[in-house]
């Protein structure tokens, strides 16, 4: 059902060669780009009636606008299921808990007398927010995208997440529900590429945003990276990934549930377990076996461990295993060693780290207060998860008295000379005229 990687005996290699050993997913954007550069092309060129017949084609439902009316969202929460509600206002409330600790304040900085640097944090104006809902449904993405735009102070927040056919070309009702207990009131009927494509050019029915974020599947991610520029974009969040750090007291039961939790997702997502013990190793396949029998989705969850993107990966020890772990830089990285806080703290890359044998990576996908749209695909070494950062933009605000633009004039003249733009320096100059400021000593 999953296969084996063992990595004992020789020394690992050192960096590209040791990734090159681990599992990943096949996650070509490149080669989806050519399909969605058309689709994109047409949602430029027709707005909204492109949205809508891509819609038909590619979700099978037929709504006769993108915009979903607010009697729609006012309905969905009315009718959402008391528990649901419940336990998404607890979602809610322990994200915000968590993402208003992010705020920034404003910051100045006195270099010289006279001369200041602010540091000036300022929320995006306006976002589009995508919530997937091709294979599942995911209101829990709404809490994820909508809090951290929220707290950051964003004040045009559109979200969008494809037709449903069973909600007669709604998005999901639970979506709709999750959209109105957060107070958004613009959300659209629009999946995959032409939902991007319908944030970054604008249609009648939507203005364009100044950033998108979102998971989503390839076509999403695909998108994203064509319109990068015209729009901001988070991380290209592919499918989901869950790599466990485990020793010999593991619970093979709850590793294999953690396992099989993330893998419920996609055929594409990654389920990979790191141990130096064999025991363990087999203790948890053995588990695997039992539990996908009885688990819902048993075709995807099947597909996904058996695909090459999950492994059980064997190592001589922690150290080894925590060298596995930072080449793999997991989207989620559950460690469940004996000295799990210790080994946590030397982690290097990993979208979000959870540690011990009560922090599974379901307790973060919804109600632990962290951010659950992550960096997939080996993205964690260079890029972080959604937060209130992604909806700010620190603005440097310069601000120098004549006296102190006076002291380090000769400095900026013998730099712009270096760089052979004497314009430059004559911005100074101007500024002082008859004073000498080459910066050369007598
Ligand atoms: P999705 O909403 O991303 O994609 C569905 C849309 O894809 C459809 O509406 C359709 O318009 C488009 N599409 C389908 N087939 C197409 C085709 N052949 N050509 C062009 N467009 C097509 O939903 P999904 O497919 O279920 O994918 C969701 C992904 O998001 C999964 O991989 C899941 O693991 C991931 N996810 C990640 C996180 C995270 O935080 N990293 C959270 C939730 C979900």
């Amino acid at each position: 059902m999953i296969s084996r990687i063992d990595l004992r005996g020789d020394a690992l290699p050192e960096g590209a060669a040791l990734r090159d050993l681990l599992p990943r997913a096949e996650f070509d954007v490149e080669a989806a780009l050519e399909k969605v550069r058309p689709i994109c092309d047409d949602v430029r060129h027709r707005g909204s009636a492109a949205v809508l017949d891509l819609n038909r084609r590619f979700d099978g439902v037929t709504p006769d606008r993108t915009r979903v009316p607010a009697e729609a969202l006012t309905r969905a929460l009315e009718e959402l299921d008391p528990a649901v509600r419940a336990a998404l206002e607890e979602s809610i409330r322990r994200a915000r808990l968590v993402h208003r600790d992010q705020r920034r304040t404003d910051h100045t900085t006195q270099v010289v007398p006279g001369g200041t640097v602010t540091e000036r944090w300022v929320p995006v104006e306006r976002v589009g927010l995508y919530v997937p809902g091709g294979l599942a449904v995911y209101p829990s993405s709404v809490v994820m995208n909508v809090v951290p735009a929220q707290e950051a102070g964003v004040e045009g927040i559109a979200v969008s997440s494809p037709p449903q056919a069973a909600s007669g070309g709604l998005p999901h009702p639970t979506i709709l529900a999750a959209c109105a207990l957060l107070g958004v009131t613009e959300v659209h009927a629009a999946g995959g590429a032409q939902a991007i494509a319908m944030f970054a050019y604008g249609t009648d029915e939507c203005l364009p945003v100044n950033l998108v974020t979102g998971p989503g599947n390839i076509y999403v991610a695909a998108a994203k990276r064509l319109l990068k520029g015209r729009i901001g974009i988070d991380a290209e969040a592919g499918p989901t990934e869950i790599a466990v750090l485990a020793d010999a007291g593991a619970d093979p039961v709850h590793v294999a549930a953690d396992l099989i939790s993330q893998a419920e997702h996609d055929t594409l997502a990654a389920s990979v377990l790191v141990t130096d013990s064999p025991e363990l190793a087999a203790a948890v396949e053995a588990e695997l076996k039992t539990q996908v029998a009885a688990t819902k989705h048993v075709e995807r969850v099947t597909a996904a461990l058996a695909g090459r993107q999950s492994a059980v990966v064997l190592v001589d020890g922690m150290d080894e295993g925590l060298r596995v772990v930072d080449a793999y830089a997991a989207e989620h990285l559950e460690i469940q060693t004996a000295d799990a806080a210790a080994l946590a703290a030397r982690v290097r890359n990993a979208g979000a780290i959870f540690v011990g044998p009560y922090a599974p990576v379901s307790l973060g996908d919804y109600s632990a207060g962290s951010n659950h749209v992550l960096p997939t695909g080996g993205c964690a070494c260079h890029s972080s998860g959604l937060s209130v950062q992604s909806f700010l933009r620190g603005i440097h605000v310069v601000d120098y008295s004549r006296e102190a633009l006076a002291d380090v004039a000769h400095h900026v003249v013998t730099l712009a000379e270096a760089e052979d733009l004497p314009a430059h320096g004559a911005a100074i100059t101007a500024r002082f005229p008859g004073a000498r400021t080459d910066g050369r000593a007598d």
